[in-house]
């Protein structure tokens, strides 16, 4: 079931360690299929050389196990709630990739210090609160969760596609998993500007009309960026 979804987020995981953002088995994609209401999403602990798409493990929007051999990602758990709560993402991806998480370890929202960020981000990348004891003792995966939907409160999530978990990393997320992978992608990028950016003694964000212009001609209701869709 969901050949073709299997696929792409198969594809979309090793992409993760290609594109340097997931050493070893770290890092996760999945996407979400909205019709059946399944999620296909990478198995837990499987190194990426041997991965393949029928390793992927289809789950329901309750976590549990619809297809597949192997233990859903241990993150499994965090990606559904965002499934559940950001109506329109169609993809997740998790990474532990270096300068973004950083910066979560740093516990700080990213500056809209250029308009790379602007490009993309329709705002600073926020950083979530930490999680309490209580909240890491017990259900931990679904309050990492939580913490993310409640940072976003006031926030829409498709201008603003994607999180730092505090003294965690990033997740990013997109229509699809394929967009997703490219928030993780320019995410790492923009961190590592912006901590450049400060080093060199820059702690101001660019103004208003700059983030505008930047981030609604991309993806603004009359969005002139790139060709003319057909
Ligand atoms: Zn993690």
């Amino acid at each position: 079931m969901l050949e073709e979804l299997k696929r792409e987020v198969c594809d979309v995981n090793i992409a993760l360690r290609d594109k340097g953002l997931a050493i070893m088995t770290w890092g996760n994609a999945s996407a979400i299929d909205h019709e059946r209401q399944l999620v296909v999403i990478k198995p837990s602990g499987v190194p990426y050389d041997e991965m393949q798409e029928n390793d992927m493990v289809v789950v329901d929007l309750g976590g549990n196990i619809v297809e597949g051999k192997w233990k859903p990602s241990s993150d499994t758990i965090t990606h559904l709630l965002l499934y559940r709560e950001f109506g329109g993402i169609g993809g997740v991806v998790h990474t532990h990739a270096e300068w973004s998480s950083s910066w979560a370890q740093a516990g700080r929202d990213i500056p809209v210090y250029g308009t790379t960020h602007a490009d993309y981000f329709y705002g600073e990348v926020p950083c979530t609160r930490p999680l309490s004891e209580a909240e890491t003792a017990e259900n931990y995966e679904l309050n990492t969760g939580r913490v993310i939907v409640e940072r976003f409160e006031g926030t829409d999530p498709l201008q603003v596609p994607g999180v730092l978990v505090h003294a965690h990393a990033p997740f990013t997320w997109g229509r699809n998993v394929r967009q997703a992978l490219e928030g993780a992608l320019v995410l790492e990028e923009i961190a590592k500007m912006a901590f450049r950016t400060e080093v060199l003694g820059n702690r101001y964000s660019v103004g208003r009309h700059l983030l505008d212009i930047h981030y609604l001609r991309k993806h603004g209701r009359g969005a002139y960026y790139g060709q003319k869709k057909k």
